[in-house]
């Protein structure tokens, strides 16, 4: 039986708000969701934390366990990292200086944007393309979502994963190594990452290319947002440029699309949106990708603009940073220290160890019962409809059929078959609706005028 528990995630389905509508079930591109019990459920193993579940959901009922604010008063030194598109949330009136001001006096001691290493970290990737000898191009490995699809869908690319750690450790690093310098002992200091996405909470709580995370914290950007719209327009400015200072226009856009290849000198490609990626990854595997030396990858749409945690409109935030970026000098520009970018002297902190596959058997470890198990899975498939409309609580008849293969499901799950062999008397009415029942809960058929059906609009 395939293992379902092997990964930490950071989605909880609130069962409350759920309608079992399906959407979150057929958006996923992994196929991790199922309703079963009545209940929705997510197969840990093949989760990636993409958080298109969470984007399809209309009823808001797929929440992020995140870090509460209150811990940070557990530190005497608070020190927020937040990400360049955090900052592009907010209206231009409101300035940098007014940003970093709010958060100080919302609580935190220092403020850092995360992407001030990039110096570091183009140097370090344009030396991984340089010595590439896999094959394959050299593939980033900034999304945490693309490194998880990578790990249990294509693991033998795992070896073009670069094996560089995210910037956000890097200044934490650099950050302690200040503190520590004016005599503070690290266990005085937390470190609160604010973060985009669901992908980035579950690499720090469960690092696949780091042993352990030197982030204390993360937390949601949205409550820290409205906190700082709530004082930013009456805010005393104050002179953040301390806080900022080695910020680069490439460490600005880094995490957007483009943001690891528009100032690159090799042969590069950006490819953004999780079902992109997918199709993508399909053709590197099957060789069908040549004349490329570094592929970036995001799960969002447009990077981690469209994070599913921000709440603004993606292109917006884009545009904002883009016009931020104009303003910043060149990474290769920054003043050197020694001949080296600054940072330098950290660079072993962001060199992680070679990512390992964790390859997803659909049918078991076990080579021989997966053998039959595939043909009974592709034997029950000739038998369904093919309409893939997820009524049996899976995504596709295909998904269906593996589950009933594995031994997670019944051939009566599919609303089609029950019909049918309730026409050709294999299955009496009755207990074809208990088992509808079961499958969809008590109530379900119940009328009410408030479900509802539409998918959300993204940001
Ligand atoms: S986060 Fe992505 S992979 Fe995980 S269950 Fe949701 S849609 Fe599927
Ligand atoms: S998308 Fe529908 S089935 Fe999925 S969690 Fe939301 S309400 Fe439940």
């Amino acid at each position: 039986m395939p293992d379902h528990t092997s990964f930490h995630h950071a989605l909880i389905v609130d069962h409350d708000q759920c309608i079992r509508c399906t959407h979150c079930v057929k958006v996923c591109p992994t196929e991790a969701i199922r309703i079963e019990n009545g209940l929705v459920s997510i197969r840990e193993d093949r989760c990636v934390d993409c958080g298109e579940c969470v984007r399809a959901c209309p009823q808001k009922a797929i929440d992020i366990d995140h870090d509460d604010l209150a811990l940070i008063e557990h530190y005497k030194y608070r020190v927020v990292l937040f990400p360049a598109v955090f900052l592009g949330q907010f209206p231009e009136r409101i300035t940098e200086d007014q940003i970093y001001a709010a958060l100080l006096k919302i609580g935190f001691t220092h403020a850092y944007e995360v992407e001030q290493p990039i110096g570091v970290l183009k140097n370090l990737i344009a030396q991984k393309v340089k010595q590439n000898r896999t094959g394959n191009p050299i593939i980033s490995s900034f999304c945490p979502s693309v490194v998880r699809l990578i790990q249990i869908r294509y693991p033998s690319l795992c070896e073009s994963l670069a094996p560089v750690k995210a910037p956000h450790d890097l200044v934490a690093h650099y950050v302690l190594e200040q503190l520590s310098a004016e005599g503070i002992q690290a266990d005085e200091v937390g470190f609160f990452y604010i973060t985009p996405c669901v992908a980035k909470i579950t690499a720090v709580k469960t690092p696949v290319i780091e042993k352990k995370s030197i982030i204390t914290g993360v937390i949601s950007p949205r409550p820290i947002y409205n906190k700082i719209m709530a004082i930013a327009d009456n805010i005393e400015p104050i002179d953040s440029m301390a806080m900022r200072r080695e910020l680069t226009k490439e460490g600005i856009q880094w995490s957007l699309t483009n943001g690891e290849t528009w100032w690159q000198r090799s042969k590069t490609m950006s490819v953004d949106g999780i079902h992109n990626t997918i199709n993508f990854l399909e053709r590197l595997e099957n060789d069908q990708v040549n004349d490329v030396d570094f592929v970036e990858l995001r799960a969002c749409d447009r990077g981690c603009a469209a994070g599913v945690l921000l709440s603004q409109n993606r292109f917006l935030t884009v545009e904002r940073l883009k016009r931020r970026a104009r303003l910043y000098p060149n990474a290769d520009n920054k003043l050197m220290v020694d001949g080296k970018p600054p940072f330098h002297h950290l660079e072993s902190k962001l060199i992680a160890n070679p990512v390992e596959p964790r390859q997803l058997f659909r049918f078991g470890n076990d080579l021989q019962k997966s053998m039959e198990r595939m043909q009974r899975a592709r034997n029950i498939l000739c038998h369904l409809p093919g309409i893939d409309c997820a009524a049996c609580g899976a995504p596709t008849c295909e998904a269906l059929a593996e589950d009933m293969a594995n031994g997670l499901a019944k051939m009566t799950d599919c609303v089609f078959i029950s019909q049918l062999w309730q026409k050709e008397g294999k299955i009496a009415p009755l207990k074809a609706f208990d088992r509808m029942e079961k499958k969809w809960g008590i109530k379900r058929f119940d009328p009410d005028c408030h479900k509802k059906g539409a998918k959300n609009e993204s940001n």
